[in-house]
């Protein structure tokens, strides 16, 4: 396909800290695995692009929808010292966005539908994983593609979909078709822009922590969208009781409306408490740790672990931090706990089992609390560095 379109493209410094070498994977001034130790002066540019062509295993999608996350504020956003806050894979300049849904408009001779078995036909709604796994690293070989060794990430460092189109491998492709049942045309655009973070919040609680059985309590700490996601499918996999803990009202507020049974807020009261109150002493059998603060949550989560009567509790790390988790080994020997880290979504049936949860009635659209255009996505990526009062920012292409 001919022509240009427009890319919301993050653009900054390569300008590496006093110390920093290059890694196996790194490429001088181009990309780097610790973002935060080498780009400085973040700004975001809507460039003009040509239309990329897909090569044959590959497909060209046109982006309906694309959500903006976390990670795109951190990268656009500096210290003091102007370098980025996002600490991972980062190549720039790259088009934004990576949970997004769209149409295919063209497809290589390789490129299959993975729903259909069938080569892709045009007009299929589809979503991709944003990690672009290799399939051919050792991690990727024992299927572990979440931990590939030749990791590339969409709107991270290869374009993203804060534009029109984007090609990209079939191999991370997935058919929203499922969910035509129970959504009108915009609406499953939105719904397939939330696929990416729910799968996030599905590989944790599912995938790594094992799952819950019908019954069982939960407790999710923090109420960002992977958490809320989390509060959701949790639900739906038939836990008794669904705790979130979180500060900010309207956060708490949209995961009771998508599967929350109850609300601690703990600057207003004692976290382990409350818990063991609700719980009327048992504790729980599920934590996901998502808000980043193991300092701050470790010692109510050990606390209800150590006085609830629920053996076998997990606690499943999802946020990323870089402090340490005050936790005391003896608390999980005693209670038979563990704490299990999880990274990523892809792999193990998980996008297509989060679609058909969603064309089954789990709806994440609420949490797409406002809609822009492209050239609206700066400032409110811009916006995000310091007023978090919407859930999920969504861009909906025309
Ligand atoms: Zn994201
Ligand atoms: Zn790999």
């Amino acid at each position: 396909m001919n022509g240009k379109m427009q890319g919301v493209t993050l653009v900054a410094d390569w300008e590496p800290k006093p110390g920093f070498k290059l890694g196996s994977k790194d490429i001088e001034g181009r990309q780097t695995y610790l973002g935060s130790q080498v780009w400085r002066n973040p700004r975001l540019e809507i460039r003009t692009y040509d239309i990329p062509t897909p090569g044959p295993e590959e497909v060209l999608i046109e982006v309906k929808a694309c959500g903006v996350c976390g990670s795109d504020v951190h990268m656009a956003q500096a210290g003091e010292d102007g370098y980025i806050f996002y600490p991972g894979l980062t190549g720039f300049p790259s088009i934004l966005g990576h949970e997004f849904s769209g149409v295919i408009v063209d497809a290589g001779k390789n490129a299959r539908d993975k729903r259909t078995n069938k080569p892709f036909k045009g007009g299929e709604a589809v979503t991709s994983e944003e990690m672009l796994w290799c399939g051919s690293c050792k991690p990727c070989a024992d299927g572990y593609p979440n931990h590939c060794e030749q990791l590339d990430e969409i709107g991270f460092n290869v374009n993203g979909a804060d534009t029109k189109y984007l090609v990209l491998p079939a191999r991370t492709i997935w058919s929203l078709e499922p969910l035509r049942k129970n959504y009108s045309d915009a609406d499953l655009f939105v719904a397939g822009s939330l696929v990416e973070p729910t799968c996030v919040a599905y590989n944790a609680v599912i995938e790594r922590g094992g799952g819950i059985r019908p019954g069982d309590r939960v407790v999710i700490l923090g109420g960002g969208p992977v958490g809320i996601a989390a509060c959701a499918i949790l639900k739906r996999a038939g836990a008794s009781m669904v705790i979130i803990s979180e500060t900010q009202q309207n956060r708490a507020d949209m995961a009771l409306r998508l599967g929350a049974d109850y609300h601690v807020n703990p600057l207003k009261e004692d976290f382990a408490e409350r818990v063991l109150e609700l719980t009327e002493g048992m504790g729980a059998d599920l934590f996901m740790e998502a808000t980043g603060l193991p300092e701050v949550v470790y010692p109510g989560i050990e606390k209800v672990i150590w006085e609830g009567r629920t053996l076998n509790s997990k606690v499943v790390v999802t946020a990323r931090a870089e402090a340490k988790m005050p936790v005391a080994g003896e608390v999980l020997q005693v209670r038979r706990a563990s704490i299990i880290g999880a990274q990523g979504h892809s792999g193990h049936g998980t996008f297509p089992r989060v679609i058909e949860c969603m064309a089954s009635g789990m709806d994440m659209t609420p949490m797409s609390t406002k809609k822009v255009t492209l050239a609206e996505i700066p400032e409110n990526i811009l916006q995000l560095q310091t007023d978090r009062s919407e859930c999920k920012i969504t861009y909906i292409a025309p």
